[in-house]
């Protein structure tokens, strides 16, 4: 099967609403390309006194709306066609949410369960020194993605304040809370994600007590679980990097936390059974969350899929053809772009708290970020109904509406 590229996807999805929008032929020609590709390398002086060198690379995709926003992938699979899906993405969903930011995003090629922690910190500090005159809070502001944390935040923010000579905790979000985070953002993707489910819900009618299954037990899967969990749905099957599990009474996803602490995997939690990333993809339940990588849904395994509806955390998780085969299937896909805005809406909220040195409740946090989640949610869903399209297509509509707009005002060439 060959690899699909999930920029040439993005463009895909992208040419599909610009055709039904009308969207301005001068804007569709400039959204086909980022603005600029950043590549470096960063050379780590490992712990038994080699040298190894790391590739990265930061792609600032546009900024006609604010500046560039996204988040650092550490991943032996990343590359430069990854990170500029990635910061193509967070350019629309920064525009669906209506949040004043573009989009960006930055990656290294790393497996950074290999690393110690000295080795780590290196990497981080060497990425930040090879970026500190690209990124800053009125320019480009980066944010944890898959395997990176507050920790590795922090050590990119001490490293640009260094070299910069001055605090500028707003240059990076998704930092501990002692060092300029903000509340609510740990767990803020899946809490968008939750608020976009429950209006689905609406739509749906799905019942109390509806199922669902969760691929990737990581930062967004695992607060999806939780959530979910406290608001009635019964999560039946979750799985991460080495596989998943199964039980149709439910699964208590505290108690897969503590599992995956003690023994690094859900796999073989007691009382469930053991299934593949496959077969979780597969599983019968109401509702299917992709939250680990891009992909997963495909033309292979579209027909399979037996839920009613489709919440994507991960980004990219769904190739165009598998799209297309969902949407004749009626199954709703509530795309990426609106489902995970969440994280990036308080990335932005955190942004906000740092420039004025004042700090919100965590009630504030949540009461900001549930109406831009359930009106965004709603003008999607009216956009779909009244182009007759699927949902990730009315995303895009709303969002390069206002793309448009702002290029159009700044001037275009
Ligand atoms: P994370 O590093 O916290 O967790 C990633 C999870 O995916 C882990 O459980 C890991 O075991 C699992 N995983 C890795 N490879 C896998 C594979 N091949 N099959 C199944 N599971 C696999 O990362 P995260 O922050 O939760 O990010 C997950 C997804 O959500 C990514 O697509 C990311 O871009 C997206 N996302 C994250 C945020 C955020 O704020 N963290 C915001 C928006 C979107």
């Amino acid at each position: 099967m060959a690899k699909v590229n999930p920029f040439k996807s993005g463009l895909q999805q992208l040419n599909k609403a610009a055709e039904l929008m009308e969207l301005d032929p001068a804007v569709h020609e400039r959204l086909q390309f980022p603005k600029r590709e950043i590549h470096i390398s960063i050379p780590v002086r490992m712990d038994d006194g080699s040298v190894k060198v790391f590739e990265g690379y930061r792609v600032q995709y546009d900024d006609s709306r604010g500046p560039y926003k996204g988040g650092i992938r550490f991943h032996p699979a990343t590359d430069i066609h990854e990170v500029k899906a990635l910061s193509f993405w967070m350019t629309f969903k920064c525009a669906v949410v209506g949040i004043p930011l573009g989009g960006g995003k930055g990656g290294i090629k790393v497996d950074p369960k290999k690393l110690s922690e000295t080795e780590l910190e290196k990497l981080a500090r060497g990425f930040m020194r090879r970026l500190a005159n690209d990124v800053g809070p009125e320019k480009d502001i980066p944010a944890p993605d898959v395997y990176t944390t507050p920790q590795i935040m922090a050590w990119m923010m001490d490293e640009y304040e260094q070299i910069h000579a001055k605090h500028a905790p707003g240059m990076i979000t998704g930092k501990p809370l002692s060092i300029g985070g903000s509340e609510g953002r740990g767990y803020s993707t899946a809490q968008g994600g939750v608020y976009v489910t429950l209006e689905l819900a609406k739509q749906l009618k799905l019942k109390k007590g509806a199922t669902v299954a969760i691929q990737g037990y990581g930062n967004a899967g695992a607060y999806m679980a939780k959530i979910l969990t406290k608001k009635g749905y019964k999560v039946i099957a979750v799985s991460d990097s080495r596989g998943g599990v199964v039980n149709e009474k439910g699964l208590d996803p505290v108690e897969i936390e503590k599992h995956k602490q003690e023994t690094g995997s859900v796999s073989d939690f007691p009382g469930a059974k053991n299934i593949t990333n496959e077969q979780i993809l597969t599983t019968k339940c109401d509702i299917l969350v992709p939250a680990a990588l891009e992909n997963v849904i495909t033309k292979e395994n579209a027909g399979k899929i037996k839920v009613r509806a489709i919440v994507e955390l991960a980004n990219g998780p769904t190739t165009p053809e598998a799209d297309e085969k969902l949407f004749r299937k009626g199954i709703v896909v509530v795309p990426d772009i609106l489902a995970n805005a969440g994280g990036v809406t308080v990335s932005y909220f955190e942004q906000v708290q740092n420039s004025y040195n004042y700090y919100w409740t965590e009630k504030e946090v949540l009461q900001k970020l549930e109406p831009i989640m359930v009106s965004s949610f709603n003008s999607v869903w009216d956009t779909m109904d009244r182009y007759g399209c699927d949902m990730r297509t009315a995303a895009y509509i709303v969002a390069a509406k206002r793309i448009e707009e702002a290029m159009l005002a700044r001037g275009i060439a």
